[in-house]
């Protein structure tokens, strides 16, 4: 007698049903046996000749059909050999199964373009959708968490590594010493620091500043992923190695990364050197200006003139 399923497993059950469609496997059971076909299959067997066929295997199961099997050598003319023989053509595809559904191949990680009216209500909803995160352990030293700043209309975003004392303070990203060069950068630029974007790997405060791990990078950077979406910038600058490393999902010295366009998610992405870094070694200023000149370059701005 049927039994029904407790809800639990019905729903364990639906949801690994579900796993299994998403990967293109539908069928969980053997296929019945068409007879036309075994009645084929019966024949062929009666027409092969028994010797000669080096495939042919004598231990076969009683009543199962001898049938050239395809070994290496027999591959490459496979075609023409069954197109000159006169035993039925076995091999041909039985076009009563239906095809399989092909498994999904990941669409291609850029979304669709949010239309520009819809871009602050998109963030918003990121905004919303992080919440009063406790996703991971960062969040345990949280004073506010620091979702991003600037214009969702950006043409120009920077990405950086994560907030420090001041931005934990305030809720905004580069509000401290390394962001008033960044501010001075932008300027540099010829833009508003309003006119651009401003996020970070992570959006909570790691402890003493020290580089977020990869479990919180990992767990937070879908989200930074969402914004980038969204916003589209033109050119996307990441500033240093932990926002290089998770932008472009490979550890490299931050100098065979910089100098250069990486193509990324549908922007052109620069790295350079993260400000905190050009303050302890003004020295690189010069190397990040380049970089800089090159997000210009992609942007069609020019310096502004100096007075
Ligand atoms: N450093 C960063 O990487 N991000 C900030 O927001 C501030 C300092």
């Amino acid at each position: 007698m049927a039994q029904s399923l407790d809800s639990a497993t019905r729903e364990a059950v639906l949801t690994r049903v579900r796993f299994y469609r998403d990967l293109g496997i539908t069928e969980f059971y053997r296929r019945p046996v068409d007879p036309a076909l075994l009645a084929q299959l019966a024949a062929a067997a009666e027409v092969q000749p028994a010797a000669g066929n080096e495939n042919s295997d004598s231990t076969q199961t009683l009543g199962a059909p001898s049938i050239p099997l395809l070994s290496v050598d027999s591959m490459g003319d496979h075609e023409s050999q069954s197109a000159s023989a006169s035993q039925p053509d076995i091999f041909q595809e039985d076009n009563s199964i239906s095809p399989r559904r092909a498994i999904p191949i990941p669409p291609p990680r850029v979304a669709a373009e949010v239309p520009v009216a819809e871009r602050a209500a998109a963030l918003q909803l990121i905004r919303d959708e992080i919440g009063d995160c406790t996703r991971c352990p960062l969040h345990k030293g949280r004073n506010k968490l620091v979702f991003g700043d600037g214009s969702p209309l950006a043409r120009l975003m920077f990405v950086g590594e994560g907030p420090g004392a001041d931005e934990d303070a305030q809720g905004l990203p580069f509000v401290g010493r390394a962001g008033q060069l960044l501010n001075n950068m932008i300027t540099a630029m010829g833009l508003k620091r309003e006119e651009v974007y401003i996020a970070n790997v992570v959006k909570c405060r790691p402890p003493g500043n020290r580089v977020p791990e990869p479990e919180e990078m990992a767990t937070c950077s879908p989200f930074l992923f969402h914004q980038i979406d969204v916003i589209r910038p033109r050119v996307l600058v990441a500033l240093g190695a932990t926002a290089a490393t998770c932008l472009l999902g490979q550890r490299q010295p931050l100098a065979g990364l910089r100098g250069r366009v990486h193509a990324f998610r549908g922007t052109q992405l620069i790295v350079t050197y993260h400000p905190a870094y050009l303050l302890r070694d003004p020295r690189q200023k010069k190397e990040a200006w380049a970089d800089l000149q090159i997000a210009m370059r992609e942007l069609g701005l020019k310096p502004p003139k100096r007075g």
